[in-house]
């Protein structure tokens, strides 16, 4: 029973999570913003209020594949989001920007999670090989190694939290404070960043759920 909970939790969660994502996208890049500009514009001006010069602002192929990469100092943006002049494509846009006040001010859980991407990458790769030689074939030492790959993956989850919610906090204020949004604008940025901020609680319990449901099984017979 709480192993059938600890798939079924997480998968509902997870769908839940996407749909709320894909409906509060969907509804606020319909609505222009009273600024006119795109959000590649909002990135570059929430910077460079905030003394950031240095960072390169491109256009990546997909859907809200949006990102800001510490090491290469580049702030990616869907082609929506570039040249999209919604409130969701501002929030998004602002959003990045957030991340790049982040690294300029060293926020700590931004540091903590950079240095754990390596780990992280390796728990990832090794996945498949325990999911199939763990749980299928009930090795053991897998089943050991499970425990430790998932938890990995759980602390990367959660430090990723943190690192959400202050970037999408960090745009709401810069994006007012800047003149870029009405006060009557805001709440469909944040519902925009919301719904984005609860796919990585999504991921979150994903995670842990994982973790657990690998403990319990080791501990079998
Ligand atoms: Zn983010």
């Amino acid at each position: 029973m709480t192993l059938l909970l600890l798939i079924l939790i997480p998968m509902i969660v997870g769908i839940w999570a996407q749909s709320r994502i894909s409906t509060a996208y969907s509804k606020w890049s319909k609505v222009p913003s009273h600024s006119g500009i795109t959000g590649a514009e909002a990135a570059a001006t929430v910077m460079r209020n905030s003394g950031i010069y240095d960072i390169e602002i491109v256009v990546v192929p997909g859907h809200l594949t949006d990102h800001y990469h510490p090491l290469e100092k580049r702030l990616a943006l869907s082609r929506e989001n570039f040249y999209g002049k919604s409130l969701a494509a501002l929030g998004v846009a602002a959003h990045e920007a957030g991340h790049a006040i982040q690294d300029k001010v060293g926020y700590g859980p931004l540091k903590f999670r950079a240095a754990l991407i390596p780990v992280t990458n390796i728990a990832s790769q090794l996945l498949p090989f325990i999911i199939f030689g763990g749980l299928f074939m009930g090795m053991f030492g897998l089943m050991k190694l499970g425990i430790g790959v998932y938890l990995v993956l759980t602390i990367f989850q959660l430090i990723t939290l943190p690192v959400e919610f202050d970037a999408s906090r960090r745009a709401k204020v810069e994006l007012i404070n800047s003149g870029i949004l009405t006060k009557s604008e805001a709440p469909g940025v944040i519902d925009t960043l919301n719904a984005a901020g609860f796919t990585y609680v999504a991921a979150f319990i994903s995670s842990l759920a994982n973790l657990l449901f690998f403990v319990l099984m080791s501990r079998r017979d």
